[in-house]
C-alpha cells in the first residue's frame, strides 16, 4: 500500500557506519553478534530482518535526543556488513507489519499520543495519529522489546525538524 501523508525515514547511513567502525575498534557498548533465529534482530538501516547466521552490530541509538523530557536511548541493531538503506520510502516496510506500536511526537519531541495496530493497517493507525495538527513524526517501537525500529515524518513537514537534517 502506498502511502501519501507520510515518510519512513530509516537510519541514517552515517550512523550505520559509525556503528561498524566503532565495534571493529573494541567500544564496550557496541557489540558484535551472529543472528540464530529468524525475525529476532531488525535491521534499522535496511529495514529487514536480518537473517540467521547474518551478522548485526548491537548499539545504544538516542532516538529521542538529550536535553528532552521523553530523552530516550536504547538498544538497536544494523547489519555489521554494508547494506542498502532503506528506500522505498512512500511505503510502509512490509518486514514490519505486525508487532508495532506507534507513538506521536510534537516537534519539542513531546510524546501525545500513543496506539496499538489492534487489527488496523500500520497506515490506517499512522494517518490517523497525523490527523492530529500537533503530531510531527511517529516512531515505530518494537510493541515487546520497546526498540525503537524506524520514523515516520509527515509530508510537508520535513523540513527544519532537527531529525530530518540528518536522516532524510
Ligand atoms: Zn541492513
Amino acid at each position: 500500500m502506498k502511502t501519501s501523508n507520510f515518510r519512513i525515514v530509516p537510519l541514517a547511513t552515517e550512523i550505520a557506519e559509525a556503528a561498524r567502525r566503532v565495534v571493529n575498534a573494541g567500544s564496550a557498548d557496541h557489540a558484535l553478534i551472529t543472528v540464530d533465529s529468524p525475525r529476532s534482530s531488525p535491521c534499522r538501516h535496511c529495514l529487514q530482518w536480518a537473517q540467521p547466521g547474518e551478522r548485526v552490530v548491537l548499539f545504544p541509538y538516542a532516538a529521542i535526543p538529550s536535553g528532552n523530557p521523553y530523552s530516550e536511548t536504547g538498544p538497536i541493531f544494523v547489519h555489521a556488513n554494508e547494506c542498502r538503506r532503506y528506500s522505498a520510502i512512500n511505503e510502509y516496510p512490509v518486514d514490519f507489519r505486525n508487532g508495532r506500536v506507534f507513538r506521536a511526537y510534537d516537534l519539542s519531541y513531546n510524546i501525545i499520543d500513543a496506539q496499538l495496530m489492534n487489527g488496523s493497517e500500520p497506515e490506517v493507525v499512522i494517518e490517523s495519529l497525523l490527523q492530529n495538527p500537533d503530531t510531527a513524526f511517529v516512531d515505530v517501537r518494537s510493541v515487546t522489546y520497546g526498540c525503537f525500529t524506524f520514523r515516520v515524518v509527515r509530508v510537508g513537514h520535513a523540513s527544519g525538524l532537527p531529525f530530518d537534517r540528518v536522516a532524510l
